[in-house]
């Protein structure tokens, strides 16, 4: 691909905060990709470039300015070369020179095109760079450990031949209700899920219905930042009791939370409701939830610098759910690696801006896929109308997906996607 012009602007995400769009082009076809931004962002996360105002400016200047420079009248034979380009231009361990939200604008817009090229739908082609093994064989080292030897790239080699993603759709993590940092901390956990099993046709209907069935229940509330319900309760187990009579009504449901406890932690101990307590009391909270509730999933049940909690709790439960990490991993091979070694979770969430360019994302599946562990692809908070990462769901393989409540349309735009993606599949 000859690339012609590569322009930014600044748009607006879901927040009306500024965010990064770039359009790159091609004789006679152009893409377009736009960049989310999260509010509970884990301190390992690349890093996103916003000027001291608040704006993008300077992220922007480095899209038109030396990410143009870099590309545009010069001829690539893939996505992944461009993404390599863009790694080694910025030349930081976090991207905070040219900023992963630049960066990542370019990368998605890269791999859009390409698969405008190759003449196949977008969750294809990223399902075909998923399963070359490639970019995880490369180079992966370990954050905590020197470069495998050889003899351990060969393991990684047959685990991971073993459990390549394969394109497939992904259950429904579905955001019912909000609290955290993305409704005032009304509810002391930042998102209240219905995960919702089966192909997405049907999983959207049970969806629509439950997503109704909770309005009315609640009444007039205001919506979160991720467009589920933000009401407020007395006590930690009432989100739960509400969400448990759904999963009674419609089968093939059970129920999700992303603790986000980095945000709880203060004080040196974890804050909820008013109450404080310790890692090993908010150990026993958990056990006692997923004993009373039909409970799926807990993310981040701990803060991001401890993965001992996790390792304890992943021991004690993760038999039973999925012990999620978000904060924990931040879409980072090098650290999902290393969370494999001490077992501290069993599945990850994955969220490409964490990292900064597709690739790197790939990456984190195939670590994640190594480990033997579940991939759940996610939005973030601050969203944009770009749905790549329903595509990159789809075509990773993803055991589920996070996109949100249906009280917003940047959410259900991933949804309507997928639909679109189930009607792809049968035609090909
Ligand atoms: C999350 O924590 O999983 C999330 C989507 O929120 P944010 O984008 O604010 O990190
Ligand atoms: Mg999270």
């Amino acid at each position: 691909m000859y690339i012609d012009t590569l322009v930014a602007r600044t748009i607006p995400d879901t927040r009306g905060r500024p965010t990064v769009e770039a359009t790159l082009a091609s004789g006679a076809h152009s893409v377009t990709a736009s960049v989310p931004s999260g509010k509970s962002t884990g301190s390992h996360e690349a890093f996103e470039l916003r000027d001291a105002d608040g704006s993008v400016a300077t992220a922007i200047a480095n899209v038109n300015g030396e990410s143009a420079s870099a590309l545009v009248g010069r001829d690539f034979t893939s996505a992944d070369e461009i993404d390599k380009l863009l790694i080694e231009l910025d030349g930081t361990t976090n991207k905070s020179r040219l900023g992963a939200n630049a960066i990542l604008s370019v990368s998605i817009a890269a791999q859009r095109f390409f698969a405008l090229a190759k003449g196949v739908p977008l969750w294809k082609a990223i399902a075909e760079r998923a399963n070359d093994g490639k970019g995880f064989l490369e180079s992966v080292p370990s954050a905590a450990t020197p470069a495998p030897a050889f003899r351990h790239v060969r393991a990684e080699r047959n685990a991971l031949e073993k459990s390549l993603p394969v394109a497939s759709a992904p259950r429904l993590f579905l955001n019912f209700m909000n609290g955290g940092v993305h409704a005032d901390f009304k509810l002391p956990f930042q998102e209240y899920i219905l995960v919702i099993e089966g192909k997405t046709s049907d999983a959207m209907m049970i969806a629509r219905e439950a997503f109704a069935k909770l309005g009315e229940r609640l009444g007039s509330v205001p919506m979160g930042d991720e467009g589920g319900y933000a009401p407020t309760f007395d006590t930690l187990e009432q989100p739960f009791e509400l969400l448990a009579e759904l999963v009674k009504e419609f089968p093939h449901t059970s129920i999700a939370i992303d603790a986000a406890a980095s945000e709880l932690f203060h004080d040196d101990a974890y804050q909820l409701l008013g109450k404080s307590y310790s890692a090993d009391e908010l150990s026993a909270l958990y056990r006692e939830l997923v004993e009373r509730f039909p409970i799926h999933s807990i993310e981040d049940p701990f803060a991001e610098d401890a993965p001992d909690d996790f390792a304890k709790l992943t021991a004690e439960l993760g038999k039973r759910i999925l012990i999620i990490g978000d904060d924990l991993t931040v879409t980072n091979p090098a650290r999902i690696k290393d969370a494999a070694v001490r077992k501290e979770i069993n599945a990850v969430l994955i969220k490409p801006n964490q990292i900064g360019t597709v690739r790197e994302a790939i990456q984190a599946v195939q670590a994640t896929c190594a480990a033997g562990w579940q991939t759940i692809a996610s939005h973030r908070s601050g969203e944009t109308a770009d749905t790549f990462i329903a595509d990159f769901a789809y075509g990773i393989g993803a055991y589920g997906i996070k996109a949100g409540g249906l009280g917003q349309k940047e959410r259900v735009e991933k949804y309507n996607r997928l639909l679109a993606i189930e009607q792809e599949v049968k035609t090909m």
